[in-house]
């Protein structure tokens, strides 16, 4: 069974993807972590990734592909997360699957408003002198603006300021409204609520894979 998780940045779709994975024994494919690993360990693959991830642009759709061709074995099931990002990659991989006598069973949008992402993007906080994490929503500092840990000053960083989420937010919107639009041409597309808690939205998208399990058996 092939599963994607869509959603946009801080959607949960990571903490969806491994709860899932755990929960259902699938195999959880995260390009991003795929490409994070093999930089860490200075692969070819990494290298040539590299400066593309690292100037937050999107790899190239070949070496993307390839990569995931490599790595996906027929019968197997699969939770990908972060795969495809475009219609291109849609294509690539519903060949690939082909190849394989499978398909795509279901792609699962976690839908969040653009409020709401903009929220959690911009809600991280960090201590300028130690690095402690802080979340306005989830996580304040005990003493606002001050470091529990350090006393050092809790300040937003120049990545999750309003003005660089809304620029994130306008390429995943440009990319993902066409993956939508051709998923929900191919009749395999669900959205959930993600503005929930973590274990909610699991539970939804729960009853989604029970369902397609039920009909595979
Ligand atoms: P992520 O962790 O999914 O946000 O991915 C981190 C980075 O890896 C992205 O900003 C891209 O540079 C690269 N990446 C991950 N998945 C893909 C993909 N499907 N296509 C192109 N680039 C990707």
């Amino acid at each position: 069974m092939i599963i994607i998780l869509l959603g946009a940045p801080r959607s949960g779709k990571g903490t969806q993807s491994k709860a899932l994975a755990s929960k259902y024994g699938f195999t959880h494919l995260s390009t991003g972590d795929i490409f994070r690993a093999e930089m860490a360990q200075k692969t070819t693959l990494g290298e040539k990734a590299a400066e593309y991830v690292k100037n937050g642009k999107l790899v190239p759709d070949a070496i993307v592909t390839e990569m995931v061709a490599g790595k996906l074995e027929a019968g197997r099931n699969y939770l990908l997360d972060g795969f495809p990002r475009n219609v291109e990659q849609a294509q690539a991989l519903d060949g690939m699957l082909k190849r394989q006598k499978g398909s795509v069973d279901r792609v699962i949008l976690l839908e969040l408003s653009q409020a709401e992402t903009l929220k959690r993007l911009t809600s991280r906080r960090v201590c300028a002198k130690c690095g402690e994490v802080y979340n306005t929503m989830t996580k304040p500092p005990k003493a606002e603006g001050k470091c529990d840990v350090c006393g050092g000053d809790v300040v937003q960083r120049e990545d999750d300021s309003e003005a660089t989420a809304k620029k994130r937010l306008m390429v995943y919107d440009d990319l993902t409204s066409p993956l939508i639009a051709y998923y929900k041409a191919e009749g395999q597309f669900e959205q959930v609520d993600a503005a929930r808690s973590p274990a909610d939205v699991t539970a939804d998208v729960s009853r989604i894979i029970d369902g397609l399990m039920a009909v595979k058996r």
